[in-house]
C-alpha cells in the first residue's frame, strides 16, 4: 500500500515552495518506510527548484539532507528495524554494476545514481526529496545516525557533511596539511569543522570578517576576508589544500595563487557556470583543480561515525515548513547560520 506523505513543493522555477502531498511507493521487500523527522536546506535544493541546472520536471520536492526513523521494513530487509534512528543522503540508488559502484563509490555511478530528487525511479517516476513527512528508500542507501548527534542537527551531515568530509579524506586533510575553505556557509562551516577534527591547520576565506569570531569557534586557526585584495597577497603559495564551497562562480586563478607545490583546489560549490582556469595558474607550482561529488554510502557512514566520535554537530536554525521560501532568501544572501533544517512535524 502506498503512503500519502505531506510534502512543500516547488511548482514552478519563480513560485514559492507550497504545502501538498504526494504518494510514496509501496514498501518493497528491501525498502524501508521512514517517518521523516527533520529536513535539511541545501543550497543545491535552490539551485534546482530554480532550473539553474537545468530544466525540471515539476511538481518537485527537494530536500537530500534526511533524518527519521525507521516505521515499516519489507520482508527481506536486514539491516534496519522499526524504531531505528536512520538518514538518508543525496541518492536513492545506484545502477550497482558500473565499475565504480562495483568499487563501492555509488556516487560516481557511470549511469548516474539515482537522486533523492529529480531522478527517474525504478518504477519510472520521478523521486521526490525530504520536505515531507515519508519517505521510502532501499536499506542499502539508508545511513545509520548515531544516538550521540542530537537528532535534528544530524540532518545537514547527510549532505554538507558527506560532501566536505570526502574530499578532505581523500586529499589526505591532517596534522601537517594547511587547509583553506573558501565560504562559510553550511558545506564550508562543516568543513572548517571537520579539517580541524581531522587535525589539519585551518584557514577560513570569507567574503567578509563578520563571520570571523564564529570559525575561529568552529576550529580554524585564521580567517581573512576576499575582499581585502591583501589576502591573496599575503597567503600566495600557502595551502595544501583549498576546499572551494561558494555556491557562485569565483576568480579561480585568485584561489589557485594560493596553492604550494603539489596543492590541490578542489571546488564542491557547483555553479551552473563554467569556471575557466589558466593552464598557467596549474603550472606554477603543480597545481591541481578538481572537483568532488558528495560520497559513496560506506564513506557517509564513516563520516557519521567520525562526527560522533568527535563531537562534530551542524549549526542549524530549525524552521517551521512554512518559512522555508524565507529561508531560501536568506541562504542566497549568505545569511544562514548555519543551515537551516525543516521540522517535519509542522509540514
Ligand atoms: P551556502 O550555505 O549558501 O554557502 C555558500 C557560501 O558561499 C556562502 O555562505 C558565502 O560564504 C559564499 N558565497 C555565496 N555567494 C558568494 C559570492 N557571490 N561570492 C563569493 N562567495 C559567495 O550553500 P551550501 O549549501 O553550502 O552549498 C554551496 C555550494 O555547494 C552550492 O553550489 C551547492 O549546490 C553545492 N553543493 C555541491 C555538492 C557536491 O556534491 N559537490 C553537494 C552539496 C552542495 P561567505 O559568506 O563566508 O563568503
Ligand atoms: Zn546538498
Ligand atoms: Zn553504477
Amino acid at each position: 500500500m502506498t503512503t500519502t506523505a505531506r510534502a512543500y513543493a516547488a511548482t514552478s522555477a519563480t513560485e514559492p515552495l507550497i504545502a501538498t502531498t504526494i504518494e510514496r511507493r509501496d514498501v518493497g521487500p528491501r525498502d524501508v518506510l521512514i517517518d521523516i523527522a527533520y529536513s535539511g536546506v541545501c543550497h543545491s535544493d535552490i539551485h534546482t527548484v530554480r532550473g539553474e541546472w537545468g530544466p525540471i520536471t515539476y511538481p518537485q520536492v527537494v530536500g537530500h539532507e534526511i533524518v527519521g526513523t525507521v516505521s515499516e521494513v519489507g520482508a527481506d530487509v536486514t539491516r534496519y528495524a522499526v524504531g531505528d534512528r536512520v538518514g538518508v543522503g543525496c541518492m536513492v540508488n545506484s545502477c550497482r554494476e558500473c565499475v565504480n559502484c562495483l568499487a563501492g563509490m555509488e556516487n560516481y555511478c557511470l549511469k548516474g545514481n539515482t537522486q533523492t530528487y529529480t531522478s527517474i525511479d525504478r518504477d519510472g517516476t520521478v523521486t521526490q526529496g525530504g520536505y515531507s513527512t515519508h519517505v521510502v528508500v532501499t536499506e542499502d542507501f539508508v545511513l545509520r545516525v548515531p544516538e550521540s548527534i542530537p537528532f535534528e542537527a544530524a540532518a545537514p551531515l547527510l549532505c554538507a557533511g558527506i560532501t566536505t568530509y570526502s574530499p578532505l579524506a581523500h586529499w589526505n586533510a591532517g596534522p601537517g596539511t594547511k587547509v583553506a575553505v573558501v565560504g562559510m556557509g553550511g558545506l564550508g562551516h562543516l568543513a572548517v569543522k571537520i579539517a580541524h577534527a581531522m587535525g589539519a591547520e585551518v584557514t577560513v576565506l570569507s567574503q567578509s570578517l563578520s563571520k570571523q569570531d564564529d570559525g575561529l569557534r568552529f576550529g580554524a586557526d585564521h580567517y581573512y576576508a576576499t575582499s581585502d585584495a591583501t589576502t591573496f597577497d599575503t597567503l600566495a603559495n600557502t595551502f595544501d589544500l583549498v576546499v572551494n564551497t561558494v555556491s557562485a562562480p569565483v576568480d579561480i586563478q585568485a584561489y589557485l595563487s594560493l596553492l604550494r607545490l603539489d596543492g590541490t583546489i578542489v571546488n564542491v560549490g557547483a555553479p551552473a557556470e563554467p569556471l575557466p582556469v589558466s593552464v598557467f595558474a596549474l603550472m606554477g607550482n603543480r597545481r591541481s583543480f578538481a572537483a568532488s561529488g558528495i560520497g559513496s554510502i560506506s564513506e557517509t557512514q564513516e563520516m557519521l561515525d567520525f562526527c560522533a566520535e568527535h563531537n562534530i554537530s551542524p549549526e542549524i536554525e530549525l524552521i517551521a515548513a512554512a518559512d522555508i521560501n524565507a529561508a531560501y532568501e536568506r541562504v542566497l544572501t549568505s545569511d544562514v547560520r548555519y543551515r537551516f533544517v525543516i521540522d517535519a512535524s509542522t509540514i
